[in-house]
């Protein structure tokens, strides 16, 4: 019989089930953290809380939230991995490094425990998106410091799938590769794909000559705009999973589709705790179906650098609570973007990745790459947006294509862009995540 699940009790555990569990975890990393952490130590002496004022994740909203620029100023008074390093240096065994996308990177350190415990939460979602022993990988994510090149591929690897390590650049080894290896899977993220597509197509080849059947994307978000999707499914011939939601600070990996495709499944269960906020004023939120908001993690099993109400930002559309389909139990949801990269126009709030969903709709006559410029700070009545033209499109030609974009904009999104479209090709393509806020102003304190 097929296994189904990476993780069956995990997975389909009842929630109220989960929850006693979770707590009981809680209990023992506050306790924890309280010991052995010096940064907590000060942080909660500060806030004025006592261990004993929080008994179970019902009293976490007691507790204050950690935010990445503390991270950071602690990082560089404690170097190299602040003093919310728990545990002694010996029993670190890896360290990454953050993508930095919004300002210093932070340095994080895992021990042996720590490292297993990713591995299985990876499985789990690797394993709903399809990944089975039988296939082979070819994982395309930089491996230079970055949790998505080696920590992925070990992810990979330990749902017992065929992993090859490529990393990034050299596209004609790697059509090669493919070819040789016979590999049927890709793990990268989606705009890799575009100039491996370039590469292919300058071969002579099809890119479905390749024979990949399998795509597991994530780092961007991308895979999630439908016509991202719909495009790279007809020009690859294979089934594109959004397959690798995380951060290096929490989990690399803690959330994919299953096969319904009904929004990222949250299968961190029993290792973090998230919460739901309301991203301006910290009120945390019922998480229910439809409620939109802020994830906050705590750390449930953490032994490196274990964070408690840790604010990174995301924030996500709560899709579904229920069972789903497929049977496992944890909510769904989707990211609408970074608090962080929320820009308001009007009093609407503007997510850069609902941009992209938009302008994905315009895919015959767009290469799907954009940057929004922000000229000035606060207030905007409306925003500048550098689209990228579909291959052999020129500016000049394209007859009413603003237009319809404004117009695509204001109906779905309800704001006013200035579009100016650039040829194919101008905009930077990236092995990591798309900067697609430009701030071309001076802003005060950075
Ligand atoms: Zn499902």
């Amino acid at each position: 019989m097929e296994r189904f699940y990476w993780n069956e009790d995990m997975e389909t555990m009842q929630p109220a089930v989960l929850r006693q569990l979770e707590n009981e975890y809680l209990r023992t990393q506050l306790d924890y953290v309280w010991e052995c952490s010096a940064f907590y130590q000060t942080k909660f002496a500060e806030a004025g809380v006592k261990r004993a004022d929080i008994r179970d994740l019902a009293d976490l909203p007691l507790l204050p939230f950690t935010e990445k620029d503390e991270c950071r100023r602690n990082q560089h008074e404690y170097p190299p991995f602040g003093s919310y390093l728990a545990t002694s240096q010996e029993q670190v065994i890896r360290a990454h490094k953050t993508s930095g996308t919004t300002g210093r990177a932070l340095y994080v350190a895992l021990t042996h425990r720590d490292r297993n415990l990713m591995n299985e939460c990876a499985a789990r979602s690797y394993w709903a998106s399809g990944l089975r022993p039988s296939d082979t990988v070819v994982h395309c994510l930089n491996y230079r410091l970055w949790i998505g090149g080696y920590s992925d591929h070990e992810n990979l690897e330990e749902t017992g799938a065929t992993i090859v390590p490529f990393g990034v650049g050299q596209t004609a080894l790697l059509i090669q590769t493919i070819r040789e290896l016979h590999v049927n899977a890709i793990s990268a993220t989606p705009s890799y794909m575009l100039p491996l597509m370039e590469a292919v197509l300058a071969q002579g080849l099809n890119p479905r000559d390749l024979g990949l059947n399998k795509g597991f994307f994530g780092a961007e978000p991308g895979i999630s705009e439908p016509g991202v999707r719909a495009r790279m499914e007809e020009t690859w011939g294979l089934r594109a999973m959004d397959a690798n939601f995380g951060m290096a600070d929490i989990l690399s990996i803690m959330g994919s589709e299953c096969e319904q495709r009904q929004g990222l499944h949250f299968h961190a269960q029993g290792a973090v705790a998230v919460e739901l906020i309301e991203p301006e004023t910290g009120t945390p939120l019922a998480l229910t179906e439809g409620a939109e908001g802020e994830l906050v993690y705590t750390h449930l099993l953490k032994e490196a650098q274990p964070l408690v109400r840790y604010r990174a930002r995301d924030v996500v559309r709560i899709l579904g609570t229920g069972p789903c389909a497929c049977g496992r139990t944890s909510f769904r949801f989707r990211i609408l973007g970074r608090s962080d990269d929320m820009l308001q126009v009007r009093g609407v709030n503007v997510f850069p990745t609902g941009v992209g969903n938009t302008l994905a709709h315009l895919s015959d006559q767009l290469s799907g790459e954009f940057q929004i410029i922000v000229d000035h700070p606060p207030p905007h009545q409306y925003l500048r947006v550098r689209v990228e033209l579909a291959q052999k499109l020129i500016p000049d030609t394209v007859g009413d294509l603003p237009q319809q974009i404004i117009q695509a904009l204001r109906e779905q999104l309800s704001f006013r862009v200035e579009p100016e479209l650039v040829p194919y090709g101008t905009l930077p393509r990236t092995e990591q995540k798309a900067r697609r806020v430009i701030k071309t102003y001076e802003q005060a304190g950075s």
